[in-house]
């Protein structure tokens, strides 16, 4: 387990997942949310499986070098096709499995931004979105309606959230990351003020019995999305006029200004000095805007 750990690490400090994994100690485990979908994790961002009669309906696929058992642990529940995989976004720790899945003649669904940023990125044909969406998508399938929207610059400018009619249940992707600080990605169109924008218009849009998939950390409800929304609130009530005096990045890393935060949220994917560099930069250069 240490072994993996630090691979982590050293893979997040890097920005790449070049380096050598750990793959075979990954296991995928599988918790069901209710009836016919479940949330599978390994390594990456977290999978929602929905069964049914018309087939297997994948979000997200992790790394390549773990499809075969994510394929296994979705074959643990259904031995259906698996019709489509649904990408939220274009980071590879959620679309890393793409193009193994595309030459298993599953069909990829996403945003155009999705398509574009993979393109871009030279994925494979077989990786890449067959189908792709400018607003607003909904498959009518296994008895449901799963309606995919799109949010223009939150984690990404390639984000959804995904929608399971009917079973009240939503898969937030990397706009959501459960009890860690959030990466906002500004090279990929992310924005600050637009994640909270999103934590906020998908929290108007719930009830108290919605279940939530983040895209990465625990399964969680509306009353744990709350309190991810009043944290970065509060992150954004104390950086603002910071960078509203215009201080350097260096100086307000001196102040430590999320110091009781960093314990409870700095052990995710975002170190709290990384963290505070995004999100303080992001705000300072969009003040005036
Ligand atoms: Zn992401």
């Amino acid at each position: 387990m240490k072994k993996i750990a630090l691979a982590t690490l050293l893979t997040l400090s890097l920005g790449t997942n070049a380096f050598a994994q750990d793959w075979e100690n990954i296991e995928i485990t599988t918790t069901k949310v209710t009836d016919d979908l479940y949330i599978m994790m390994g390594e990456g961002g977290n999978l929602g499986v929905s069964i049914g009669e018309d087939g297997v309906f994948l979000i997200d696929d992790q790394y390549a070098p773990l499809t075969e058992k994510i394929v296994a642990a979705i074959r643990e529940l259904s031995t259906d096709d698996i019709h489509f995989v649904f990408n939220t976004h274009y980071h590879g720790d959620h679309t890393g499995g793409n193009e193994n899945l595309g030459k298993m003649g599953i069909d990829i669904v996403a945003h155009d931004n999705v398509y574009k940023r993979l393109l871009s990125e030279d994925m494979a044909k077989e990786g890449l979105p067959i189908i792709s969406f400018n607003d607003q998508l909904t498959f009518h399938l296994n008895g449901m309606d799963i309606r995919a929207k799109h949010f223009p610059s939150a984690h990404t400018d390639t984000d959804s959230i995904v929608y399971f009619g009917g079973k009240n249940v939503i898969h937030m992707g990397d706009t959501f990351f459960n009890e860690a600080y959030p990466y906002v990605d500004v090279p990929g169109g992310g924005s600050w003020k637009g994640l909270l924008a999103t934590v906020k218009a998908t929290i108007d849009n719930i009830d108290d019995d919605t279940k939530i998939i983040p895209g990465h950390g625990p399964l969680t409800n509306k009353a744990g999305l709350q309190i991810y929304y009043d944290v970065l609130m509060d992150i954004h009530n104390i950086l603002e006029p910071i960078a509203k005096q215009g201080l350097s990045l260096e100086a307000v890393k001196k102040m430590a200004p999320l110091k009781k935060y960093d314990g409870d949220y700095g052990n995710g994917f975002m170190d709290p000095d990384t963290f505070l560099g995004i999100v303080y930069m992001d705000i300072l250069n969009n003040l005036n805007m």
